[in-house]
């Protein structure tokens, strides 16, 4: 257990900016994470993420363990150095990867049983193993083993999964070292989410997870179900919701009372040639940007808007060129950063309101 590691600075309805204190730095939030499954933003290496603004990602502890192999995270002194970025990194434990790995093979009562992808070796993932596994990498903050059910699963299985979800967080509380966030389960049922959380909520972790949201279900009930789970996590410690990266969406959770977001959506979206910018989408591959002598988004500062023009980037995009895929992926990076940065300029204003109407404005258009 460590002290304190977040305080919260201003308040504008029920979001809130604050300051997580880590073993790698300070972060503000509320911040939204880039997410280094494989200990890479896909095209970024990790000294321009500082230099985009980032000052925090999410790497994934299962894929590491498997490959690399926590022997050669190890003789790096651990992932930061391994990844040449010197912020925070969060991990998560990799119980997420039921929902979508090919090497899941199946719950039990003590863990996750995964196939190795390398060679073929069946891993029992139990909570201690997940804890020691994110200690051994030097993760800033450690998500607990849950048990994620998918979508659509009967309330029966829902309850099994809180079930476990506590046992697990318990264990790996107890193994884990360094800094450690809970997450709450309980599927669309309130009755169950408002059971995980007063469980998970009463051991002793540093922050909380709304976990198992934004895997399918329709967005107005994701929203529902956020919206009455919140008020079950304690005020005074960070927030983190898995999952969610639309600015629009991001900037929801936020009012909601969400400090932490992590999203492969900006990224994602990147390399297949849309970009977020101050009017709205832009898919950078339609024609008409053939022959467009102007930068991807005038107020932008990123390498992209300073040094090309959309006609170049277009060209680039068609041609299935690496260029592209770099030059859109740190555009739309530096574009949530400076989302980010806004968002918690008008928390503190108290403006918070007028930011909401813009962003509705813009990011309802479908293409500019
Ligand atoms: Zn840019």
């Amino acid at each position: 257990m460590q002290d304190e590691i977040f305080s919260i600075m201003a308040r504008n309805g029920r979001a809130r900016y604050g300051i997580l204190r880590l073993p790698h730095g300070e972060v503000e939030t509320p911040v939204f994470m880039p997410v280094a499954t494989k200990g890479t933003v896909k095209t970024v290496p990790g000294w321009e993420l500082e230099k985009l603004g980032v000052s925090m990602i999410i790497s994934n502890s299962l894929h590491l363990y498997f490959r690399p192999g926590l022997d050669v995270i190890g003789k790096h002194g651990g992932i930061h150095n391994f990844m040449g970025f010197k912020r925070p990194i969060f991990t998560d434990s990799g119980g997420f990867q039921i929902l979508k790995e090919h090497f899941l093979i199946g719950v039990r009562e003590n863990g996750i049983y995964f196939r190795s992808p390398s060679d073929g070796v069946k891993v029992l993932l139990t909570p201690g193993m997940s804890a020691e596994i994110q200690d051994s990498i030097g993760s800033d903050i450690a998500m607990a083993l849950d048990y994620c059910i998918p979508y659509g699963k009967s309330k029966r299985s829902v309850e099994k999964a809180v079930e476990l979800t506590t046992r697990w967080a318990r264990e790996f509380r107890e193994k884990r070292r360094g800094i450690a966030f809970g997450i709450v389960q309980g599927g669309v049922y309130p009755e169950l989410r408002e059971k995980s959380a007063s469980q998970i909520t009463s051991i002793d972790f540093e922050g909380f997870a709304v976990g198992g949201l934004s895997i399918g279900e329709p967005r107005s009930l994701m929203y529902e179900i956020l919206e009455m789970s919140l008020p079950l996590l304690p005020d005074g410690k960070p927030r983190y919701f898995m999952g969610l990266g639309s600015p629009l969406d991001v900037l929801r959770g936020v009012m909601l009372g969400i400090d932490i977001f992590d999203s492969v959506f900006p990224t994602r979206n990147a390399r297949h040639g849309i970009a977020f910018t101050s009017e709205g989408p832009l898919d950078i591959r339609k024609s008409r940007y053939r022959d467009q002598m102007i930068p991807l988004d005038d107020g932008c500062d990123c390498p992209a808007c300073r040094n090309y023009t959309r006609a170049y980037l277009h060209h680039l995009m068609k041609e299935n060129e690496l260029l592209g895929l770099y030059l859109l992926t740190v555009h739309n990076i530096r574009f949530m950063m400076r989302f980010m940065e806004r968002i918690r300029e008008s928390i503190k204003r108290n403006t918070l309101d007028d930011l909401y109407n813009e962003t509705m404005e813009i990011f309802s258009r479908k293409n500019v």
